[in-house]
């Protein structure tokens, strides 16, 4: 069994003040694996306390202190690596072999795309008679989710290490041995003591209490738009920073001069990776009116060559979705396109045949759609792809930006003339043309109720810096 009922304050791990346990599920199994303490208001007291007093000295370390620290860092990460892909897999379902590949790998990648950017960067600049400086914006409160769970603790982590800052960190509680391993990652690289804090809990307890903190300078919030919103209205009580990264439905739209059978596949397989449990995932398929009964037969048979099986088992198979809220929701949204008309293409609602053990979905396609149903609007964090016809390009971009999100946005053409007007108008923060991939150095966020920060690399430094004009008298003449 796994213990996650420690905390990590002020370079320690601590009891909890109250015990309040909640247990930890492996979802491919349905079985408890472990336990983890959700925390309380008083518990993140004491950590925004410890991050305060170390902010006075790490404040004002300098730029190669905070390079050694990344360094090592980065060394004690890759030497906990495998045991780290074990407890993502454990925790949230991801087969083991992506868990490696994937999962594990985005806090490798963001640590070192940060130790890159941070070499480069200029804290000082000289403007006119004032010397622009850039400072550490203080104690920040981080809320991570489940889905990428140390990829979404490391490209907050780091930059904030990068820049100066100090943290208390909630990751998800249905993901807490991810975060508990990363903590020990920490403390094995020697950051400072009350640099880095970790408290578990829920979003109504330790979430609330980070987002309405009066003595915590900002907040980094990765999750639901639900949530979100939450986060920001209590956030403003002291008018703290809040930087946000939230859901998508995102557009991938196939143009007719694209090979059709190929981006369909490949499309398909974006959607489901992660058993479409990404905030990215290419959700809504745009492809020509007059090929839409060939595509739907691309996206069925790419769909039935998905294996589903246990996170354990080797293999490029997917797996569970992580909870059974989680899948019961899925399942709610599979039964409503049914219910608006739209067709299975692929899968449809219930288990695939020999898992009825754990939270596995069919991967599904659906045909007959149009951009107002609801599995065309809602984002369904499943595996769930949604067929939609377009018969002009404009009627494509509108369609594309139709939606209350703005995260990603795909395009498949080999015009170049269209590549450049279709991106300039997609509103989007991410767009990727013909299957590039989007690397750990590109700015990771969104336009509308996507959010409104940008993480990773040199584009994550700038959420975690306050600007300071120091000016000095004009000389005459
Ligand atoms: P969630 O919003 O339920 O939870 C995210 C985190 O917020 C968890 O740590 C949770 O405990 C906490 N939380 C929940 N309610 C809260 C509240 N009222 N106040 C403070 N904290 C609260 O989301 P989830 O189910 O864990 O993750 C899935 C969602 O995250 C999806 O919508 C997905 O699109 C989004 N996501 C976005 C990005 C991105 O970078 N844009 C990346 C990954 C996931």
């Amino acid at each position: 069994m796994r213990d996650c009922r420690s905390f990590y304050i002020d370079g320690k791990w601590v009891s909890p003040i109250k015990e309040n346990d909640y247990p930890i599920e492996n979802p491919s199994t349905e079985e408890n694996v472990g336990l983890v303490s959700l925390g309380s208001v008083e518990d993140v007291d004491l950590a925004v306390k410890a991050a305060r007093t170390a902010f006075c000295k790490f404040g004002f370390s300098t730029s190669e202190e905070r390079i050694s620290l990344l360094e090592k860092l980065l060394e004690v990460y890759k030497s906990h690596y495998e045991e780290m892909a074990e407890a993502i897999s454990i925790e949230m379902g991801a087969p083991i072999d992506f868990a490696m590949e994937d999962q594990a790998d985005c806090g490798r990648g963001h640590i070192a795309a940060t130790l890159k950017a941070l070499k480069k960067y200029e804290f000082h600049s000289e403007k006119s008679n004032a010397t622009i400086v850039k400072e550490p914006i203080g104690v920040c409160g981080f809320i991570t989710p489940w889905n990428w769970p140390i990829n979404q603790i490391a490209c907050k982590v780091a930059p904030a290490l990068a820049t100066g800052c100090t943290m208390v960190l909630k990751p998800s509680e249905i993901a807490p041995l991810s975060a508990q391993l990363f903590s020990k990652i920490v403390h094995q690289a020697g950051i400072p003591a009350g640099v880095y804090n970790m408290v578990h809990g829920d979003g109504p307890g330790v979430g609330t209490a980070i987002s309405n903190h009066d003595d915590i300078d900002m907040v980094s919030f990765t999750g639901s738009t639900r949530a979100g919103i939450a986060v920001s209205t209590a956030a403003a009580k002291n008018i703290k920073r809040v930087t946000l990264e939230l859901g998508g439905k995102s557009p991938n739209i196939i143009f007719d001069d694209a090979d059709l059978e190929t981006a369909v596949i490949s499309g398909v397989m974006a959607c489901m990776e992660n058993v479409g449990q990404s905030c990215n995932a290419p959700t809504r398929m745009l492809v020509p009116a007059d090929r839409y009964q060939e595509a739907m037969e691309y996206a069925r048979k790419a769909a039935d060559s998905i294996d589903v099986s246990k996170s354990h088992e080797h293999g490029k198979h997917i797996g569970p979705l992580v909870s059974r809220v989680h899948f019961d929701k899925v399942q709610r949204l599979i039964q409503t396109g049914i219910d608006e008309g739209a067709r299975v293409v692929a899968g449809g609602a219930g288990k695939p045949d020999g898992l009825a053990k754990g939270y596995f979905v069919k991967p599904t396609i659906f045909g007959d759609v149009n951009n107002q149903m609801t599995i065309a609007r809602e984002e369904i964090f499943g595996p769930v792809l949604v067929l939609i016809p377009f018969e002009t390009e404009e009627e494509a971009i509108n369609v594309a930006n139709d939606t209350a999100y703005g995260l990603a946005a795909y395009v498949q053409t080999y015009d170049e003339k269209r590549i450049d007007r279709v991106t300039r108008r997609l509103r989007a923060g991410m767009v990727r043309v013909n299957g590039a991939p989007h690397v750990y150095t590109s700015p990771f966020g969104g336009y509308k109720q996507s959010g409104n920060g940008r993480e990773w690399g040199e584009f994550g430094l700038e959420d975690f810096l306050e600007t300071k004009a120091i000016s000095r008298p004009l000389s005459n003449g």
